[in-house]
């Protein structure tokens, strides 16, 4: 037995029993899965990986956001209705998550089949008095949501209108309020509710995927740092609003942004470095090692020469973990129960060899 039964992240201790449960905002699945999407779901893979050498079972849910303006489009675009284009979409994605040796979750829910959870989260926050009804939609009451993320005005209306706030939509009574329900639209699925057709909005469908999948909260909420705000901040708004217990998460995991040249990684920028080819240049272990060598929170610049740095870690790694003997093991997991910090690990294992190594290599999930 042992009694180490705590993590840190991000300056928050979070005592342990014996089970944790960990919400991971999933892909929108309309593109080819990149390094960006690795890094996060590599980093969620490794907290689960370290819970586990803990003794604490991780619970894992990684949702699907199928029901999405940006994957509407893209269908559109391609011919495709939204559902049969997204399920194509996740199936790659779940290739290449394998191929990377990220573990699948326990809880994968798909957001088209939690439209009537998102119904009933709207209708919540309407008795609480946290939503309003116009023309059809559910608003949620954003101002707060701000004001609780500590940034300036500025700095939140351009990042909220970066992922589809609607700042200027004349129903709302304020440009920060999002809507849980948002009346039906052409060119968009839609579903009956009580406030007529419609469909959900994205932070409700994850508020609504995280509570069924977990009841009031969870103890790890895990995400790319650029789903901060709004994303989170309002899934994290909504979900207290409706349950009353806060907080929500007892820590998050943002794992920093990837650019390349400095640029974030995105398909209109025309840098996109997908996972299929990062895997055909290094094994998965190599490729694991470049994301998590690192701290976590970090955001950090691709390029080819990292694989070549990370290859001589795992090989010197490997090499340390042919040696004899390798005295105790349990020291490098307490250092990744400190923040994850897994180059500091990697560092003392390779220095300690035999045991330690073999032990660190399989923690990480690079045996
Ligand atoms: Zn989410």
């Amino acid at each position: 037995m042992t009694l180490r039964c705590q993590l840190s992240l991000g300056g928050r201790t979070v005592p342990l029993l014996d089970r944790a449960r960990i919400y991971t905002c999933g892909i929108t699945p309309y593109d080819v899965t990149h390094l960006g999407h690795a890094a996060t779901f590599v980093w969620a893979d490794a907290l689960s990986r370290v819970l586990r050498a803990l003794d604490v079972e991780p619970i894992t849910c990684r949702n699907v956001t199928d029901v999405d303006e940006v994957l509407d489009v893209a269908a559109w675009r391609a011919g495709s209705e939204y559902d049969r284009f997204a399920a194509i979409q996740q199936f790659e994605f779940e290739g290449d998550m394998a191929a990377l040796n990220v573990r699948p979750p326990e809880h994968e829910p798909r957001a088209h089949r939690y439209v009537d959870a998102v119904a009933r989260l709207a209708g919540a926050l309407l008795t609480t008095g946290d939503a309003y009804t116009r023309g059809g939609s559910v608003y949620f009451r954003g101002r707060a949501v701000v004001r609780a993320s500590g940034l300036d005005v500025g700095r939140a209306r351009a990042l909220a209108g970066e992922y589809g706030g609607r700042l200027d939509d004349p129903a709302k009574e304020d440009p920060f309020d999002v809507a849980v329900w948002q009346a039906a639209e052409p060119d968009h699925p839609e579903w009956e509710s009580p406030w007529g057709p419609g469909r959900p909005g994205w932070h409700a469908e994850c508020v609504a995927m995280s509570l069924s999948a977990f009841g009031v909260g969870v103890d790890f909420h895990a995400g790319g740092a650029d789903l901060a705000f709004p994303h989170h901040a309002y899934h994290r708004a909504m979900a207290e609003a409706v349950t009353g217990v806060r907080p929500y998460a007892r820590a998050w995991l943002h794992a920093g942004t990837v650019t390349v040249d400095g640029a974030k990684m995105a398909k209109s920028a025309g840098n996109l470095v997908r996972v299929e080819d990062l895997l055909a240049a290094a094994p998965a272990a190599v490729v694991r090692m470049m994301i998590l060598d690192r701290p976590w929170a970090r955001d950090w610049d691709y390029t080819p020469e990292l694989l070549e740095v990370a290859a001589d870690r795992v090989d010197r790694l490997y090499r340390a973990a042919a040696r004899p003997g390798g005295g105790d093991a349990d020291e490098t997991l307490g250092l990744l129960s400190r923040d994850l910090d897994v180059t500091a690990a990697v560092d003392l294992a390779t220095d300690v060899g035999g045991a330690s190594a073999r032990r660190l290599a399989s923690v990480l999930g690079l045996a």
